[in-house]
């Protein structure tokens, strides 16, 4: 048995709620390294072409990859692997906390969910012990509240629950770890609720097997020693991400009243420092992380007075802020928890609620759709209603919207494709592609729809003199190479935010594992896992047609701020697109070659193809 891994995985059948133990197979580890790239090799293999990702049949994986749990800093990441309801498409989701070091520390790898329980439950895995629980009386209950209860009644838990817009499979809600992190993209929540279940709870005693394990405390010492001391990490664990809303809006990118403009006029107001002034009381980590960049807020005047959350993110300030032109740092918060509690994903749920208001200026969506309730830009209260009848789809426009924009597009018709903005039906994320053009590239070939943390291309498009922020030029490889780079380190698995060199997380996975990985390897496994989920998408009907962008940014420029005027070409874009697919040595309908999959060493996908 090879260290870093703890070789066994927890399979559950809620049909039957039985449960068995299968092996790690520790080969495959090698060449898919864990959490993202192990996971969709497994969701590839075993599940079954055309499988409806609300169906029983779906697989929903908490997944954990080789470094979790151990000392490497930021260890503590774990991934959810299914298909998504919200693109039809590979879905990984990650997450922060402690549940998936918990997990580790339990004995299991992965934990593989299939099936539908008959009514609703809950699962508690104490090391190798599982119990399936009625949850009946608390299957609506939101998700801080559903934490709170695992951790009184099943003692000192870490968590893993839905709420009411994951039982009400909402496609994009989302799974909540531990009480404030979120396994937030693409609908995980609603493939659990698909299946009955709302909740996995899981303590575990044992310690994670290590190939040489004082080489690998040193290596992970020297690893922190470089963390602490990078400049960059003090400005992190002091806003956390929130410091990108004043360079975003600065440069005129910022999404605002649905991607219609990039410039918030009252950006100052939703920025780092308004938050640090009015909301933050201090920060908070993620298990073994020195970073630290949780923000720990509470709304300290007004309606709002009194509530509390960890956030928010740039994300959410963008999505939530000026995307719905709101101006109040408190209202923002005041929705990001509502959406918390409701178990939403803040990125799509803004996309949403951004299009519906544009929608509903059109005369597309109407006041009797919206039960009288009258939504529009900076209309927090309205909004916030809205956001509970998305979670309960409640009424004509929650039953809609709970679709996402795609969806809901194409049922309200007239035109509304033309201000939806998503990729692959995921909503996109708060970096307009009109402001840094390799994003607009990194959106569309993104594996899991309208996601910006596969190749997040900003900082280089905006500081290297080598690069032309408006322009498709020499993009192609930068996020090819990106996507690669990030695909093997989320299967590490360690967090987006570590300044871990190439060459560090090699020497870790190696004196973990005992694998003999140089970083061309570590990097050619990306590679493959990339490969193989572009060979799952295809499977389930994906075609180059679908790597493309919301015709807004072809169609609408800016009309103020410093992109003024900027839109994107659609000849442009096709030709980097095609430059894309070039690099990546896939033919000109995005399908890897036979050439390519031999390199990758996935000759048994290849039948895939045909
Ligand atoms: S950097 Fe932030 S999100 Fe990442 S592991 Fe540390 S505390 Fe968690």
């Amino acid at each position: 048995m090879s260290g870093g891994y703890t070789g066994k995985m927890l399979i559950i059948d809620l049909n039957k709620c039985t449960t068995a133990v299968e092996n790690t197979d520790i080969t495959a580890a090698k060449s898919f390294i864990g959490a993202k790239g192990l996971g969709a090799k497994i969701l590839f293999d075993r599940l079954p072409k055309g499988t409806d990702p609300l169906s029983p049949e779906n697989i929903l994986m908490f997944t954990t990859g080789p470094l979790t749990g151990t000392r490497a800093q930021t260890s503590g990441r774990g991934t959810v692997v299914t298909k998504s309801p919200q693109t039809g498409l590979f879905l990984d989701s990650h997450f922060g906390g402690i549940f998936a070091a918990e997990m580790k520390k339990a004995g299991w790898d992965f934990i593989i969910i299939h099936g539908r329980s008959k009514s609703p439950i809950y699962i508690v895995i104490k090391d190798d012990i599982v119990e399936f629980k009625d949850a009946s009386m608390i299957w609506d209950e939101e998700c801080f509240e559903m934490h709170n209860r695992l951790q009184r009644n099943e003692g000192p838990v870490k968590t893993a629950v839905i709420g009411p817009a994951g039982i009400n499979l909402v496609k994009f809600s989302a799974i909540t770890i531990d009480g404030h992190r979120h396994a937030g993209r693409g609908g995980s929540g609603a493939v659990m609720g698909s299946k009955n279940l709302k909740a996995v709870a899981v303590s575990g005693s044992g310690k994670i097997p290590l190939h040489k394990t004082d080489e690998f405390q040193k290596q992970a010492s020297d690893v922190l020693k470089r963390i602490q001391e990078n400049d960059f990490v003090p400005v992190r664990r002091k806003y956390g991400t929130s410091y990108w809303v004043k360079i975003i809006n600065d440069e005129g990118f910022i999404p605002t009243r649905n991607y219609q403009e990039g410039f918030f006029e009252h950006g100052e107001k939703i920025n780092a420092e308004t938050m640090q002034k009015k909301i933050v009381d201090g920060s908070g980590a993620c298990y073994n992380c020195v970073i630290a960049c949780w923000n720990k807020s509470s709304i300290k005047s007004g309606p709002y007075r009194g509530v509390s959350l960890i956030g928010p993110e740039y994300e959410t300030l963008a999505l939530m802020g000026s995307n719905l032109g709101i101006s109040s740092i408190e209202d923002v918060a005041y929705l990001n928890s509502r959406c918390n509690e409701l178990g939403m994903d803040t990125i799509s749920l803004g996309g949403v609620l951004g299009f519906a208001i544009e929608a509903y200026e059109k005369g597309i969506l109407t006041i009797d759709d919206l039960n009288f309730n009258n939504i529009g830009w900076g209309l927090t209260e309205e909004l916030s209603k809205l956001i509970d009848d998305i979670a309960y789809r409640r009424g004509k426009a929650g039953e809609i919207l709970a679709e996402g924009v795609k969806i809901a597009a194409e049922k309200l018709k007239n035109n509304a494709e033309k201000f939806s903005v998503h990729v692959k039906g995921m909503e996109i994320p708060g970096y307009d592609p009109r402001g840094t053009f390799g994003m607009g590239l990194a959106y569309a070939t993104s594996d899991r729809g309208g996601c910006h943390q596969r190749a997040w291309t900003v900082k280089a498009e905006l500081y290297d003199p080598e690069l032309e922020r408006f322009s498709f030029k020499n993009k192609a490889k930068i996020v090819k190479d990106a996507q690669d780079e990030r695909a093997a380190f989320f299967s590490l698995v360690l967090c987006d935010f570590a300044p871990i060199s190439e060459q560090d997380c090699v020497d870790m996975l190696n004196l973990a594992t005992g694998f003999d990985h140089t970083v061309d390897s570590y990097l050619l496994a990306g590679e493959r896992i990339w490969n193989l989920i572009r060979l799952f998408n295809l499977r389930e009907g994906l075609n180059t047609a679908d790597d493309k962008l919301p015709s807004r940014f072809f169609d609408d420029p800016f009309t103020v701020g410093p992109a003024k005027d900027v839109v994107l070409s659609r000849k442009e874009f096709q030709q980097s697109l095609e430059e894309y697919y070039s690099i990546r040595g896939w033919n000109s309908k995005g399908i890897p070659t036979v050439k390519k999959l031999k390199e990758l060493g996935l000759t048994n996908y290849i039948k895939s193809t045909s």
